[in-house]
């Protein structure tokens, strides 16, 4: 990935998390003065101006008020929920697909409490049948997770993104130290 695609937190004036954008536009915030590094990536990047080191956390320099965090059901939040685990048999895989617990055509509905991942064969297995019907188990009941700085970025973290923990509340000790 180029340097100036990767990813950057954006923290708001008082540090909390706000959202993420791409060094490039990162880059841009700083030059205008809108934003001040508080991390670096270890990597270098070339602004039209200057070269400078790329950041991977950035404050703005002003507060704004801050939107309800909005977190998505698709694909990719619902498997990080289940930890990329199938829910009925444990087996974690990352071709996992998402079961609807009651079937659609019986009136499940696409929500956050009946949308979970399974693996190929367990999905194949269920088929159109409730979980009962199927006689299989959920390993536990599926729930909206909560908009937290935690889960909305975690994924980042996982990724390679350490400098990003104490900003988000994964790492207490060292926020703590800081
Ligand atoms: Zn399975």
């Amino acid at each position: 990935m180029a340097v100036v695609d990767r990813s950057v937190l954006v923290l708001n004036l008082d540090y909390q998390p706000l959202n993420v954008c791409n060094v490039r536009r990162a880059v841009v915030l700083l030059e205008k003065q809108k934003a001040v590094v508080i991390e670096n990536n270890g990597h270098v990047v070339t602004s039209e101006r200057r070269t400078l080191a790329s950041p991977s956390v950035i404050r703005l320099a002003y507060h704004i008020r801050r939107p309800r965090p909005v977190l998505k059901m698709t694909r990719k939040e619902v498997l990080q929920r289940d930890d990329h685990t199938c829910q009925y048999c444990g087996k974690r895989a990352h071709d996992l697909t998402l079961d609807h617990v009651v079937p659609r055509h019986r009136g499940g509905q696409h929500v956050w409490e009946n949308v979970v991942a399974a693996c190929k064969s367990c999905n194949h297995r269920k088929g159109g049948r409730t979980v009962t019907e199927a006689r299989m188990d959920l390993s536990r009941t599926p729930f909206r997770p909560p908009s937290t700085p935690r889960f909305l970025y975690g994924s980042y973290v996982r990724a390679g993104e350490g400098s990003w923990r104490k900003f988000l509340g994964m790492d207490e000790a060292a926020s703590a130290a800081s």
